[in-house]
């Protein structure tokens, strides 16, 4: 696991507590809060920036925000390179 400094902001205001992006998570980044009814973005260094729990949200309240120095990203910055001979 790369561990990477993305980050999620979430609007408790908008969340109508559907759970779909606890449900859309697919490395359990995101825990669920019965009593609120809520998501709690606990483990958010595992997150993968798939960006699913942002798309699949029916309200807007979830935005992550890529890390782009991460170094999951310069692996795919890197793989992407090799692979496009217009880049080199
Ligand atoms: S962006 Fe993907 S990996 Fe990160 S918290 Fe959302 S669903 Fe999970
Ligand atoms: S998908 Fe959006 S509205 Fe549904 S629980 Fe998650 S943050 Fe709340």
């Amino acid at each position: 696991m790369i561990y990477t400094n993305h980050k999620i902001e979430f609007d408790a205001e908008k969340c109508i507590g559907c759970q779909i992006c606890y449900k859309a998570c697919f490395v359990d980044v995101i825990r669920w809060d019965e009593e609120a009814k809520k998501p709690i973005f606990k483990y958010v260094g595992d997150c993968e920036h798939c960006n699913y729990c942002e798309i699949k949200c029916p309200v807007g309240a979830v935005k992550v925000i890529p890390d782009f120095s991460s170094q999951s990203f310069r692996q795919t910055f890197d793989i992407y390179s090799k692979n496009n001979t217009s880049l080199r």
